[in-house]
């Protein structure tokens, strides 16, 4: 018999089934806490960086704010001073062009030295020509302003892309050495009433508060450009504004930058204008400058402003906010300069990842390590286990045969040196097998003797079957076995034999003359005498009654013959009286007859019986052959 799943496989398949599952809950446990510690700490790490990023991003708008300081310092030093600026002062440096503006001249844009060694570049005015230009004190702050611009401006042109001075009149002053703006501007531009200009005014702003403009796009530069505005007032004067500006190309540049992990920032206003996201804007938005949020289609931007707004706070620290519509964390911290928002995205996407693959990286060790610990446990039952199973397997079928002795004496291998309980379990096979197979002998020798008592028993039952109860010679059933033989060894050739018929004469008269016992003590004589006439080889039989049957083995007729008057004789010689009789005593009449062409014992039977008959007919008392 085959088995039809191996002990290890089944072993083997409950361990990987139960480890499984163990390694599968693990893996699941690690998914949720790397999950909730990749959280923590992605958090931690955009609320530094953001931190970070808008120390530095907001550098360049602390820098304008103490630059226009300065400015105002020195500027304010030099109003107050004694400092005078005639009509041919101010005539020297401006000129009135043909549609009345009056600008700055040209020479000062390209370069000049002046007699006192001071070398003027870079610079352009503009007064428009609707703004009369015979105020003193006008004359005198532009004059005075285009000196500061001239002394502090070339300091200053790395980081910004000028110093101007705006005027509460229509007017401006500029240091931008790459663009000549004052004398470039059209004649009738009302400098004063643009936007940005206007919000530094006394009336549109009492609190004196610094301005800065919306982002915009300095075409002329191809640079994203703001503009900060920081009025200077003397008592209720407004006397001038030094404005600077700032190129945001390279803060935007850094917002835009890709970051591979998708990480990404976006700046807005807190009016909810888009100042920079990674998409860059089209050609058409740029003309516009800074977008409004009906302007743009990105879904992410619009969701995070109404939570900013809904949050209400100030931004002064990073704030972090929960973005569930877009699935991702906004660390939030306002910059310095233009009360911008610097806003990082973080997609709670990726904390995912994080966390799928940490739990996948513990399943696949997990299931690694297993394989090894079920190859080495595989190894291990092969050697310990499955080799002596086997063993014992083939020593229980043995036995199951009936081969107790192959396992008794051992001529089948078992491993009975294991010191465990397959090696008990052997040696206990072993005692059984010895003990069922010793019994077995036992067994064998009780039922041999048994057996050999049995046989003798009957023998001698079939012999006592075979004589007759009263007389001692053999019975019918012996003479039909004799003349069975007889026949066929006749036939083979093996020897002539003949038979006597004999019947006693007047036998019923004895009986109801003498009674019944006495004639059966008779019959017992007759026999007597009858076996002892013959010969060793022949053989005596009751055939019936009175009636008995002789065999003469090895004889012919005229052997059987003598023997059967012989017989004959032996009883006349008894002498017992019978008085009925006509002989006087008891006497025997015979039919003997050789065997010849007879088909059958009966055949041969029946010719005996009718030379009887003729003896009889004769007279009794004799033989018919
Ligand atoms: P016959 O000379 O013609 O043979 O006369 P018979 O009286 O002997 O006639 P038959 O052979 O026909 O009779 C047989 C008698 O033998 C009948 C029976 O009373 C007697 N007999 C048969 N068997 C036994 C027996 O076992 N014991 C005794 N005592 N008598 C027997
Ligand atoms: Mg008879
Ligand atoms: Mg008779």
């Amino acid at each position: 018999m085959r088995v039809k799943h191996s002990l290890i496989r089944s072993i083997l398949l409950k361990i990987i089934g139960l480890s499984t599952a163990v390694i599968t809950g693990i893996a699941l446990f690690s998914y949720f806490h790397v999950y909730e510690i990749e959280t923590e700490e992605q958090k931690a790490l955009i609320k530094q960086y953001v931190t970070e990023r808008v120390r530095t991003d907001s550098e360049i708008f602390r820098l304008a704010k103490d630059n226009l300081e300065i400015f105002s310092r020195k500027f304010l030093q030099l109003y107050h001073s004694d400092f005078q600026v005639t009509d041919e002062e101010f005539w020297s440096y401006y000129f009135v062009d043909s549609e009345d503006a009056t600008r700055m001249k040209r020479v000062y844009f390209d370069g000049i030295l002046t007699s006192y060694g001071q070398y003027f570049y870079g610079l352009s005015s503009f007064i428009g020509n609707n703004q009369k230009v015979d105020d003193p004190d006008f004359k005198r702050r532009l004059v005075l302003a285009f000196r500061v611009l001239s002394e502090l401006g070339p300091a200053w042109v790395t980081n910004f892309a000028n110093t101007h001075v705006v005027y509460p009149e229509n007017a401006i002053s500029l240091f931008y050495p790459t663009e000549p703006w004052g004398l470039k501007a059209r004649a009738n531009l009302p400098m004063n009433e643009l936007g940005v200009i206007r919000s530094v005014n006394k009336k549109e702003n009492p609190q004196r508060k610094p301005v800065w403009s919306g982002l915009y796009y300095d075409e002329t530069a191809n640079k994203w450009t703001v503009t900060y505005l920081s009025p200077l007032d003397e008592g209720d004067k407004h006397l001038i504004t030094p404005a600077h500006d700032i190129y945001m190309s390279d803060l935007i540049n850094r917002l835009v930058e890709n970051s591979p992990d998708g990480i990404y920032n976006f700046i807005i206003r807190e009016d909810g204008y888009l100042v920079a996201h990674p998409n860059p804007p089209t050609d058409e938005q740029k003309w516009v400058g800074q977008l409004s949020l009906d302007k743009i289609d990105i879904p992410i931007v619009k969701d995070s402003y109404k939570l900013i707004k809904k949050s209400a706070k100030d931004f002064l620290e990073v704030e972090l906010i929960e973005n569930n519509v877009n699935d991702c964390y906004l660390a939030v911290k306002k910059l310095d300069g233009p009360n911008w928002l610097f806003v990082r995205v973080l997609p709670r996407k990726l904390i995912r990842q994080e966390a799928h693959a940490a739990a996948l990286k513990v399943f696949v060790e997990g299931m690694l390590i297993l394989l090894f610990i079920l190859l080495i446990v595989y190894f291990v039952m092969r050697t310990q286990a499955e080799k002596s199973l086997s063993q014992l397997t083939v020593a229980a079928e043995r036995i199951g045969l009936g081969d107790y002795g192959a396992v008794a004496d051992r001529s089948i291998p078992l491993p009975l040196d294991a010191k465990n309980e397959i090696g008990l379990l052997s040696s206990r096979f072993v005692e059984m097998a010895t003990n069922i197979r010793d019994s077995q002998k036992n067994l064998e020798r009780i039922v041999e003797a048994r057996t050999k008592e049995l046989e003798q028993a009957n023998a001698n039952l079939m012999e006592l079957s075979l004589l007759d109860g009263l007389t001692g010679v053999h019975n019918r059933r012996a003479l039909d076995r004799n003349l069975i033989r007889l026949f066929s060894d006749a036939e083979a050739g093996l020897g002539v034999f003949s038979i006597m018929m004999i019947d006693v004469d007047f036998f019923k008269l004895f009986n109801d003359t003498y009674g019944h016992a006495e004639g059966d003590v008779v019959l017992k004589q007759i026999a007597q005498a009858i076996m002892e006439s013959i010969r060793d080889d022949d053989r005596v039989f009751r055939y019936g009654g009175e009636e008995f049957m002789v065999i003469f083995t090895n004889a012919d007729i005229a052997t059987a013959s003598l023997a059967a008057e012989r017989i004959v004789q032996a009883v006349r010689d008894l002498k017992i009286v019978h008085q009925k009789s006509t002989y006087g005593t008891v006497t025997i009449s015979a039919g003997v007859v050789q065997v010849d062409n007879h088909q059958s014992s009966d055949d041969l039977i029946q010719e005996a019986d009718s030379k009887l008959y003729q003896a009889k007919n004769k007279g009794r008392n004799c033989i018919v052959v």
